[in-house]
């Protein structure tokens, strides 16, 4: 696994997430992620986010 074969299973976020600056990690601390500006703008929904958040902070470890 890794963070775009996760990406791939999220694919609504995954289109919001090629808007993110390179290198993002889309986790809860990326300063700029694209991800948190949709979710203000009730783009995408929150807990899927979440979902895609504990995924992808599982791969830090
Ligand atoms: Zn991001």
């Amino acid at each position: 696994m890794n963070p775009d074969n996760i990406l791939r299973g999220f694919p609504d976020l995954a289109a919001v997430a090629e808007t993110c600056p390179r290198g993002c990690t889309h986790l809860a601390d990326a300063p700029d992620c694209a991800l948190d500006e949709a979710v203000e703008r009730g783009e995408v929904d929150p807990a899927r986010v979440d979902s895609l958040r504990r995924l992808l902070g599982s791969l830090r470890g």
